[in-house]
Protein backbone atom coordinates (compact mmCIF):
# COMPACT_ATOMS: atom_id res chain seq x y z
CA UNK A 1 0.00 0.00 0.00
CA UNK A 2 1.54 3.48 -0.46
CA UNK A 3 1.98 5.99 1.79
CA UNK A 4 -0.58 8.22 3.63
CA UNK A 5 -3.85 7.60 2.43
CA UNK A 6 -3.50 4.15 2.60
CA UNK A 7 -2.45 4.03 5.79
CA UNK A 8 -5.34 6.42 6.56
CA UNK A 9 -7.45 3.66 5.03
CA UNK A 10 -6.21 1.06 7.09
CA UNK A 11 -9.10 1.58 9.23
CA UNK A 12 -11.10 3.28 6.93
CA UNK A 13 -14.93 3.72 6.69
CA UNK A 14 -18.35 4.98 5.88
CA UNK A 15 -19.21 8.30 5.61
CA UNK A 16 -21.82 10.44 7.53
CA UNK A 17 -19.13 11.90 10.02
CA UNK A 18 -21.38 15.00 10.94
CA UNK A 19 -24.38 13.16 11.38
CA UNK A 20 -22.86 9.97 13.11
CA UNK A 21 -20.40 12.46 15.46
CA UNK A 22 -23.48 13.77 16.69
CA UNK A 23 -24.89 10.42 17.04
CA UNK A 24 -21.90 9.31 18.90
CA UNK A 25 -22.06 12.17 21.42
CA UNK A 26 -25.78 10.95 22.02
CA UNK A 27 -25.18 7.67 22.62
CA UNK A 28 -25.17 5.93 25.82
CA UNK A 29 -23.71 2.17 25.43
CA UNK A 30 -24.78 -0.59 27.47
CA UNK A 31 -21.68 -2.78 27.58
CA UNK A 32 -18.83 0.18 26.58
CA UNK A 33 -15.49 -1.87 25.19
CA UNK A 34 -12.62 -0.41 23.62
CA UNK A 35 -12.85 -0.61 19.69
CA UNK A 36 -11.53 -4.12 18.49
CA UNK A 37 -9.72 -2.75 15.45
CA UNK A 38 -6.16 -3.47 16.36
CA UNK A 39 -4.94 -0.18 13.90
CA UNK A 40 -7.24 1.85 15.87
CA UNK A 41 -5.40 0.83 19.32
CA UNK A 42 -2.39 1.05 18.11
CA UNK A 43 -0.43 4.19 19.28
CA UNK A 44 2.53 3.89 17.18
CA UNK A 45 -0.12 4.03 13.85
CA UNK A 46 -2.71 6.69 15.67
CA UNK A 47 -1.03 9.53 14.25
CA UNK A 48 -1.46 8.00 10.54
CA UNK A 49 -5.11 7.23 11.07
CA UNK A 50 -7.75 9.26 9.26
CA UNK A 51 -8.89 11.81 11.57
CA UNK A 52 -12.11 9.94 11.68
CA UNK A 53 -10.28 6.92 13.58
CA UNK A 54 -7.81 8.81 15.76
CA UNK A 55 -9.85 9.75 18.76
CA UNK A 56 -11.15 6.71 21.57
CA UNK A 57 -13.91 4.66 20.23
CA UNK A 58 -16.45 2.81 21.91
CA UNK A 59 -18.70 0.34 19.53
CA UNK A 60 -21.40 -1.47 20.38
CA UNK A 61 -21.05 -5.44 21.97
CA UNK A 62 -19.56 -6.46 18.28
CA UNK A 63 -22.63 -8.96 16.95
CA UNK A 64 -23.83 -7.73 14.33
CA UNK A 65 -20.85 -5.05 13.05
CA UNK A 66 -20.31 -4.60 9.40
CA UNK A 67 -18.79 -5.24 6.82
CA UNK A 68 -18.85 -9.21 6.22
CA UNK A 69 -17.28 -11.53 3.73
CA UNK A 70 -20.56 -13.22 2.22
CA UNK A 71 -19.88 -16.95 1.90
CA UNK A 72 -21.75 -17.82 -1.44
CA UNK A 73 -22.62 -21.52 -0.19
CA UNK A 74 -23.57 -20.25 3.40
CA UNK A 75 -25.81 -17.99 2.34
CA UNK A 76 -29.87 -19.71 2.54
CA UNK A 77 -31.97 -18.75 -0.20
CA UNK A 78 -35.36 -17.16 1.58
CA UNK A 79 -38.45 -17.50 -0.82
CA UNK A 80 -40.30 -15.08 1.72
CA UNK A 81 -37.64 -12.48 0.19
CA UNK A 82 -40.01 -9.92 -2.29
CA UNK A 83 -38.14 -7.57 -5.14
CA UNK A 84 -37.10 -4.68 -3.52
CA UNK A 85 -38.65 -1.51 -4.88
CA UNK A 86 -37.06 1.51 -5.75
CA UNK A 87 -38.87 5.02 -6.02
CA UNK A 88 -36.55 7.94 -6.33
CA UNK A 89 -37.36 11.27 -6.98
CA UNK A 90 -35.14 13.24 -8.89
CA UNK A 91 -35.47 16.49 -7.85
CA UNK A 92 -35.12 15.44 -4.19
CA UNK A 93 -31.15 15.69 -4.60
CA UNK A 94 -29.58 17.92 -2.82
CA UNK A 95 -25.68 18.76 -3.02
CA UNK A 96 -22.66 16.78 -3.50
CA UNK A 97 -19.69 16.95 -1.02
CA UNK A 98 -16.27 16.21 0.34
CA UNK A 99 -16.77 15.16 4.05
CA UNK A 100 -12.93 14.19 3.65
CA UNK A 101 -13.42 10.61 3.94
CA UNK A 102 -15.96 10.16 0.70
CA UNK A 103 -17.96 12.24 -1.38
CA UNK A 104 -21.75 12.17 -0.71
CA UNK A 105 -24.76 12.64 -2.84
CA UNK A 106 -26.90 13.99 -0.37
CA UNK A 107 -31.22 14.21 -0.70
CA UNK A 108 -34.36 15.79 1.14
CA UNK A 109 -35.78 13.34 3.28
CA UNK A 110 -38.48 15.55 4.52
CA UNK A 111 -41.18 13.54 2.81
CA UNK A 112 -41.94 10.18 1.49
CA UNK A 113 -40.58 11.44 -2.24
CA UNK A 114 -37.71 8.78 -2.13
CA UNK A 115 -38.13 5.83 -1.12
CA UNK A 116 -37.62 1.83 -0.99
CA UNK A 117 -39.92 -0.84 0.14
CA UNK A 118 -40.19 -4.29 0.20
CA UNK A 119 -37.56 -6.75 0.13
CA UNK A 120 -36.43 -7.96 3.51
CA UNK A 121 -37.54 -4.53 4.91
CA UNK A 122 -41.03 -4.07 7.07
CA UNK A 123 -41.58 -0.21 6.60
CA UNK A 124 -41.02 2.03 3.96
CA UNK A 125 -37.62 3.69 4.34
CA UNK A 126 -36.42 7.30 2.71
CA UNK A 127 -33.08 8.33 0.85
CA UNK A 128 -30.71 10.19 3.08
CA UNK A 129 -27.99 10.16 1.03
CA UNK A 130 -25.22 7.91 -1.11
CA UNK A 131 -21.76 7.61 -1.03
CA UNK A 132 -18.72 5.29 -2.34
CA UNK A 133 -15.60 3.33 -0.74
CA UNK A 134 -13.19 2.64 -3.11
CA UNK A 135 -9.02 1.24 -3.13
CA UNK A 136 -6.26 3.17 -4.25
CA UNK A 137 -5.32 0.57 -6.51
CA UNK A 138 -8.30 -2.05 -8.51
CA UNK A 139 -7.57 -5.15 -6.49
CA UNK A 140 -9.43 -4.05 -3.19
CA UNK A 141 -12.11 -1.27 -2.07
CA UNK A 142 -15.30 -2.81 -1.50
CA UNK A 143 -15.95 -2.83 2.16
CA UNK A 144 -18.13 -6.16 1.35
CA UNK A 145 -16.63 -9.12 -0.11
CA UNK A 146 -18.04 -11.83 -1.80
CA UNK A 147 -16.02 -15.83 -1.33
CA UNK A 148 -13.42 -13.38 -0.33
CA UNK A 149 -13.49 -11.54 -3.25
CA UNK A 150 -12.90 -7.74 -2.94
CA UNK A 151 -14.20 -5.30 -5.68
CA UNK A 152 -12.55 -1.89 -6.17
CA UNK A 153 -15.10 -0.03 -5.01
CA UNK A 154 -18.54 -0.30 -3.21
CA UNK A 155 -21.92 2.10 -3.03
CA UNK A 156 -23.89 2.58 -0.47
CA UNK A 157 -27.49 3.95 -0.82
CA UNK A 158 -28.71 5.07 2.61
CA UNK A 159 -32.53 5.07 4.18
CA UNK A 160 -33.90 5.62 7.38
CA UNK A 161 -37.30 4.14 8.36
CA UNK A 162 -39.11 7.66 9.10
CA UNK A 163 -42.53 5.38 9.52
CA UNK A 164 -41.02 4.46 13.36
CA UNK A 165 -38.28 7.29 13.85
CA UNK A 166 -39.02 11.18 13.53
CA UNK A 167 -35.95 12.07 12.70
CA UNK A 168 -32.60 10.00 10.93
CA UNK A 169 -30.50 10.72 14.20
CA UNK A 170 -32.47 8.79 16.18
CA UNK A 171 -32.99 6.12 13.55
CA UNK A 172 -28.87 5.49 13.62
CA UNK A 173 -29.44 4.34 16.99
CA UNK A 174 -32.32 1.76 16.49
CA UNK A 175 -32.05 -1.76 14.88
CA UNK A 176 -34.49 -1.39 12.82
CA UNK A 177 -33.54 2.41 11.79
CA UNK A 178 -31.58 2.19 8.62
CA UNK A 179 -31.62 0.17 5.66
CA UNK A 180 -28.60 0.72 3.19
CA UNK A 181 -28.56 -1.16 -0.41
CA UNK A 182 -25.06 -1.92 -1.23
CA UNK A 183 -23.43 -2.46 -5.09
CA UNK A 184 -20.09 -3.76 -5.96
CA UNK A 185 -18.17 -1.75 -8.87
CA UNK A 186 -16.42 -3.95 -11.09
CA UNK A 187 -13.86 -2.74 -13.87
CA UNK A 188 -15.15 -2.93 -17.53
CA UNK A 189 -17.43 -0.43 -19.71
CA UNK A 190 -17.64 2.89 -19.28
CA UNK A 191 -21.37 3.92 -17.00
CA UNK A 192 -23.44 6.71 -18.39
CA UNK A 193 -25.00 7.47 -15.01
CA UNK A 194 -21.68 7.30 -12.77
CA UNK A 195 -20.39 9.82 -15.48
CA UNK A 196 -22.28 12.62 -14.54
CA UNK A 197 -21.15 12.13 -10.83
CA UNK A 198 -17.67 11.84 -12.17
CA UNK A 199 -17.87 14.93 -13.58
CA UNK A 200 -18.70 17.05 -10.94
CA UNK A 201 -15.65 15.67 -8.49
CA UNK A 202 -12.78 18.44 -9.54
CA UNK A 203 -15.51 21.14 -8.17
CA UNK A 204 -14.86 19.09 -4.85
CA UNK A 205 -11.88 17.72 -4.63
CA UNK A 206 -10.78 19.45 -1.18
CA UNK A 207 -12.92 18.27 1.98
CA UNK A 208 -15.67 20.53 3.21
CA UNK A 209 -16.16 21.33 -0.13
CA UNK A 210 -19.34 21.40 -1.61
CA UNK A 211 -21.03 22.31 -4.92
CA UNK A 212 -25.52 22.09 -5.78
CA UNK A 213 -25.95 18.93 -7.52
CA UNK A 214 -29.91 18.67 -8.17
CA UNK A 215 -32.01 16.32 -10.27
CA UNK A 216 -30.04 13.04 -10.30
CA UNK A 217 -31.64 9.88 -10.20
CA UNK A 218 -29.46 7.74 -8.45
CA UNK A 219 -31.51 4.03 -9.36
CA UNK A 220 -29.08 4.64 -13.01
CA UNK A 221 -26.46 3.31 -10.44
CA UNK A 222 -28.16 0.01 -9.93
CA UNK A 223 -27.68 -3.18 -11.63
CA UNK A 224 -31.14 -4.70 -13.80
CA UNK A 225 -30.76 -8.19 -11.83
CA UNK A 226 -32.90 -8.07 -8.66
CA UNK A 227 -31.51 -10.69 -6.99
CA UNK A 228 -29.75 -9.60 -3.30
CA UNK A 229 -28.54 -10.65 -0.11
CA UNK A 230 -29.64 -9.31 3.28
CA UNK A 231 -28.32 -9.75 6.72
CA UNK A 232 -28.34 -7.25 9.99
CA UNK A 233 -25.11 -5.14 10.11
CA UNK A 234 -24.17 -2.17 11.20
CA UNK A 235 -22.41 0.70 10.18
CA UNK A 236 -19.29 0.93 9.18
CA UNK A 237 -17.84 3.99 10.45
CA UNK A 238 -18.06 5.40 13.68
CA UNK A 239 -20.64 5.22 15.86
CA UNK A 240 -20.35 2.14 14.32
CA UNK A 241 -24.37 1.77 15.80
CA UNK A 242 -25.59 -2.06 14.83
CA UNK A 243 -28.80 -0.61 12.99
CA UNK A 244 -28.39 -1.45 9.67
CA UNK A 245 -30.52 -4.16 7.54
CA UNK A 246 -27.68 -4.51 5.00
CA UNK A 247 -28.99 -5.13 1.44
CA UNK A 248 -26.08 -6.19 -0.85
CA UNK A 249 -27.02 -6.67 -4.75
CA UNK A 250 -25.68 -9.69 -5.77
CA UNK A 251 -25.26 -8.16 -9.99
CA UNK A 252 -21.93 -5.49 -9.60
CA UNK A 253 -22.30 -2.31 -12.37
CA UNK A 254 -19.32 -1.77 -14.47
CA UNK A 255 -17.35 1.51 -14.45
CA UNK A 256 -13.72 2.27 -16.64
CA UNK A 257 -10.50 2.98 -15.02
CA UNK A 258 -10.87 6.38 -15.98
CA UNK A 259 -14.11 6.70 -13.42
CA UNK A 260 -12.88 4.88 -10.45
CA UNK A 261 -8.78 7.37 -11.34
CA UNK A 262 -11.54 10.17 -11.18
CA UNK A 263 -12.76 9.14 -7.17
CA UNK A 264 -8.28 8.92 -6.32
CA UNK A 265 -8.35 12.19 -7.38
CA UNK A 266 -10.44 13.48 -4.31
CA UNK A 267 -8.23 14.45 -1.42
CA UNK A 268 -8.74 13.42 2.24
CA UNK A 269 -7.59 16.82 2.93
CA UNK A 270 -8.69 20.74 3.34
CA UNK A 271 -6.91 23.51 0.90
CA UNK A 272 -3.95 24.28 1.94
CA UNK A 273 -3.33 21.26 3.91
CA UNK A 274 -0.33 18.92 3.21
CA UNK A 275 -2.67 16.63 0.27
CA UNK A 276 -3.47 13.40 1.18
CA UNK A 277 -5.33 11.07 -0.94
CA UNK A 278 -8.74 10.18 -0.89
CA UNK A 279 -8.27 6.05 -1.15
CA UNK A 280 -8.96 3.14 0.87
CA UNK A 281 -12.03 4.67 2.70
CA UNK A 282 -12.96 1.11 3.88
CA UNK A 283 -13.46 -0.39 7.00
CA UNK A 284 -11.66 -4.07 7.16
CA UNK A 285 -14.08 -7.18 7.41
CA UNK A 286 -15.62 -7.88 10.61
CA UNK A 287 -16.78 -11.27 11.93
CA UNK A 288 -20.21 -12.74 10.67
CA UNK A 289 -20.53 -14.17 14.42
CA UNK A 290 -23.98 -16.23 14.64
CA UNK A 291 -25.80 -14.65 11.66
CA UNK A 292 -27.46 -15.69 8.63
CA UNK A 293 -27.12 -14.03 5.08
CA UNK A 294 -30.25 -14.74 3.03
CA UNK A 295 -30.60 -14.46 -0.80
CA UNK A 296 -33.69 -13.43 -2.47
CA UNK A 297 -32.57 -16.33 -5.52
CA UNK A 298 -31.75 -20.03 -5.56
CA UNK A 299 -28.11 -20.34 -6.33
CA UNK A 300 -27.21 -21.57 -9.81
CA UNK A 301 -23.79 -21.36 -8.84
CA UNK A 302 -24.63 -23.92 -6.06
CA UNK A 303 -27.03 -26.03 -8.19
CA UNK A 304 -24.50 -26.73 -10.56
CA UNK A 305 -22.33 -27.73 -8.32
CA UNK A 306 -24.32 -30.05 -6.61
CA UNK A 307 -25.21 -31.59 -10.24
CA UNK A 308 -21.51 -31.96 -10.83
CA UNK A 309 -20.93 -33.98 -7.13
CA UNK A 310 -23.89 -35.84 -8.14
CA UNK A 311 -22.58 -36.85 -11.45
CA UNK A 312 -19.03 -37.26 -10.29
CA UNK A 313 -20.66 -39.77 -6.95
CA UNK A 314 -22.70 -41.53 -9.46
CA UNK A 315 -19.42 -42.28 -11.32
CA UNK A 316 -17.58 -43.55 -8.23
CA UNK A 317 -19.95 -45.89 -7.49
CA UNK A 318 -19.26 -49.23 -7.43
ZN1 LIG B 1 -20.56 3.37 3.45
Amino acid sequence: MAAGGALWGAAGRCAMLPLLRRAAAAASWRGKRRCSLGACCSYRLRNALHPLWQSPLTIPGGSRQSPINIQWRDSVYDPVLKPLQISYDPTTCLHIWNNGYSFLVEFDDSADKSIIVGGPLENQYRLKQFHFHWGAINEWGSEHTVDSKFYPAELHLVHWNAVVYPTFEEAVMEGDGLAVIGVFLKLGAHHEGLQTLVDALPAIKHKDTVIEFDVFDPSCLLPPCPDYWTYAGSLTTPPLTESVTWIIKKQPIEVDENQLEAFRMLLFTSDGEEEKRMVDNFRPLQPLMNRTVRSSFQSRHLLDIEAQYSDHAQQIRP
